[in-house]
């Protein structure tokens, strides 16, 4: 809508320069609802009190961020400042940071004429909306349990338009769901979406996959791979080549 955005060409260089870091595993937050905040699916995914954003497929309509006409996809943001500590502002800048050097979306500093942006802010647990949802749209990012750089970039790739890996519409594929294990009325969790997959394969190793026994109330597995029941579920300390893949795809990256 409106003309704000144009395409023109891009330089985006489309390798891959990952530079393997050592972080704290993410865990999943209790899907909770708290006074003053959205209420929360899939653990850190926060919907509309009015009506449920269903992710995905709303990125072939309204619900992805602009390109500008140098090719690249600004993203206004605004991190916290006071409320963490300068170590704790690192580790949000370095996620935020990570998407320049393999894709075209480019966090910003928010400007007074901004009309969507994304507010980072450290709330209760780690969650985001699914897609740019208009104006001012909060990144939970709890100081405990959620500063860490596969969370960090988990959290932004929701906010891109992005759902678990678990959730995909091909997900029977890849992995068995063990609903009997689910803790009761967390099942929702486990729900599939008509998502668009950008042509890349089911990536156990997306930092959008929970690991196996997310949601479990038993201790026991509640996602087991196929195949291989043993091959490593949801261990990313940072977003895969295809999560790379598809973020460029989506956005169009490396199209001019
Ligand atoms: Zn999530």
């Amino acid at each position: 809508s409106k003309d704000r955005f144009f395409f023109d060409t891009c330089t985006i260089p489309c390798s891959l320069p990952l530079n393997l870091v050592k972080e704290s595993l993410r865990l999943p937050v209790a899907s909770v609802r708290r006074e003053g905040q959205p209420m929360l699916i899939e653990g850190d995914i926060a919907i509309d009190s009015e009506a449920e954003r269903n992710a995905d497929p709303c990125t072939s309509s309204y619900c992805k961020w602009g390109k500008y006409t140098d090719g690249k996809v600004y993203v206004p943001t605004t991190s916290p400042t006071t409320s963490v500590t300068s170590r704790e502002k690192s580790i949000i800048t370095r996620g935020l940071e990570s998407f320049s050097s393999f894709s075209c979306i480019r966090f910003r500093p928010t400007r007074s004429t901004d009309r969507d942006w994304l507010s980072i802010e450290s709330q209760d647990g780690c969650w985001s909306f699914v897609g740019r949802r208009g104006g001012k749209q909060v990144v939970s990012l709890a100081r405990s349990g959620c500063l860490y750089h596969n969370t960090v970039q988990h959290e932004l790739l929701h906010a891109l338009g992005f759902n678990h890996e678990q959730t995909r519409s091909d997900r029977d594929n890849h992995i068995r769901v063990l609903l009997e294990n689910v803790v009761s009325g967390m099942e929702h969790n486990f729900r599939k979406i008509a998502t668009l997959n950008q042509g890349t394969p089911y990536d156990y190793g997306s930092v959008m996959q929970y690991f196996r026994t997310a949601f479990s109330k038993n201790g026991q597995p509640t996602m087991v791979p196929i195949p291989d029941p043993n091959v490593s579920l949801g261990n990313a300390q940072q977003m895969s080549s295809n999560d790379i893949k598809r973020l460029n795809s989506l956005y169009k990256c490396c199209e001019c």
